[in-house]
């Protein structure tokens, strides 16, 4: 879908368009979209803090630029970045936040208690909360009157009830600490989701499992738009293999690395979260298209690796489905769930049970942003890919939290 938007032109004027913003721990994702959002301006700044840091933009004419920006913090780049964007005049922030806690079910305008909430979150993301906090405070201090919005990753799986939210652990420590699934990828499941929604006639609410596959894989129920219950928990380590992370491991696994094998905290955090995964079964690599690669050269760890990825994305959706009123179809996205038929394939040979007839030659055509369907007539599961767009989705509900 992203392929398909349309590249300004030099002196093109947007009509109130919104800023995006994804401000990581050392990067800073951003795009500018149009009121329609079929236009958009893109960039990446990179590195923050480091010599090497620099801005990757694609300018007026649609050419890519590359702006170095030698120990830039999060301020100085934003400084960079709205003055890239100044002539376009962003009428709002749209910013996405990994964790909105217990108490955000909706994309909130940013006031002193909202901000104050995201950082005080970052007792459930330590990497990101701070860093979405940095860049709201510097957007704050370069247009202090540029109304600004955050969109939590987290809020569009408060609508999951307390059986699938809740850990079966002392209930105390869900009352005074919050501790519960709370699922991420909301903006991703949401768009993809309600995307679906759209491209299927119906008449009765449909029940979608969205299977989100990048560096970072979650699945989740969605019944009549609203998240039942979702792969990924307290924190994004729960769920299914990832690139680098492990998804479900026995909780006595920390345990033993811990006495038995004497790792640190941080070690074993390293490990389950950076070397595991994809990573850690191939010992080559966590991007699905070098381990893809590996296997079909005969390599054996490759072959697992993709093996136990498939196998566990599957045994997530048959057990998703329990969640389900019912189950109308699968919806691939994300870089693996878009581009590779062949991982696709491998998940639903692992669904005997479902009734699932899958049209092979719609699966091949299926990647670089198409977006269709590719069961059967007769399959009693439909098969859906749909490209995500996550900024779509942030700017949808900036615009509607600001009445735009
Ligand atoms: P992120 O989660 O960081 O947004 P993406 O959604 O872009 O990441 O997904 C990245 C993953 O998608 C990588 O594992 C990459 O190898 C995989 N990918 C991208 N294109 C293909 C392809 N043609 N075939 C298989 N995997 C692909």
């Amino acid at each position: 879908m992203q392929g398909m938007h349309k590249i300004l032109s030099k002196g093109t004027a947007m009509q109130n368009p919104i800023l995006v913003l994804n401000c990581g721990s050392s990067s800073i994702k951003y795009a500018l979209l149009s009121n329609d959002s079929s236009e958009r301006v893109a960039g990446l700044a990179e590195n923050l803090g480091l010599d090497t840091a620099r801005i990757k933009h694609t300018d007026l004419n649609g050419e890519k630029v590359e702006i170095s920006l030698a120990g830039a913090n999060h301020q100085w780049a934003l400084q960079k970045i709205l003055g890239l964007l100044a002539a376009y005049k962003p009428v709002a922030v749209g910013h996405r936040v990994v964790h909105g806690g217990r108490e955000f079910s909706h994309a909130e305008k940013v006031n002193d208690h909202v901000l104050a909430e995201v950082k005080r979150l970052k007792v459930l993301a330590p990497l990101h909360n701070p860093a979405h906090a940095l860049g709201i405070e510097a957007v704050e201090k370069i247009y202090p009157d540029l109304p600004q919005v955050v969109v939590f990753d987290t809020a569009f799986h408060q609508t999951m009830p307390a059986k699938a939210y809740r850990y079966a652990i002392p209930k105390d420590l869900y009352n005074e600490h919050y501790i519960r699934r709370y699922g991420f990828h909301g903006s991703s499941h949401a768009y993809v989701s309600h995307r679906a929604d759209s491209l299927t006639p119906h008449n009765q609410a449909n029940g979608w499992i969205t299977v989100h596959l990048g560096n970072g894989c979650s699945l989740t129920a969605v019944y009549d738009g609203k998240s039942l219950d979702t792969s990924m928990g307290l924190t994004p380590l729960e769920g299914v293999v990832m690139g680098t992370r492990s998804g479900d491991v026995d909780p006595s696994l920390h345990i033993h690395l811990h006495r038995i094998l004497g790792y640190s905290l941080d070690q074993i955090d390293t490990i389950l979260n950076k070397q595991s995964g994809l990573l850690g079964i191939s010992g080559i690599s966590s991007d699905m298209r070098t381990v893809e690669q590996a296997a079909n050269e005969g390599n054996e760890d490759a072959k697992l690796a993709i093996e136990i990825f498939c196998y566990k994305a599957a045994r997530y959706i048959a057990s998703l489905s329990c969640a389900l009123p019912t189950f109308t179809g699968l919806v691939f996205t994300g870089g693996i769930g878009e581009n590779s038929a062949s991982i696709r394939q491998k998940i639903l040979q692992n669904l005997p049970h479902f009734g699932i007839k899958a049209n092979l030659d719609k699966n091949a055509e299926l990647s670089r942003g198409a977006e269709g369907s590719f069961h059967q007539a007769d399959s009693l599961l439909q098969l859906w890919v749909i490209p995500t767009d996550e900024e779509y989705q942030i700017a949808k509900e900036t615009k509607e939290v600001l009445g735009l």
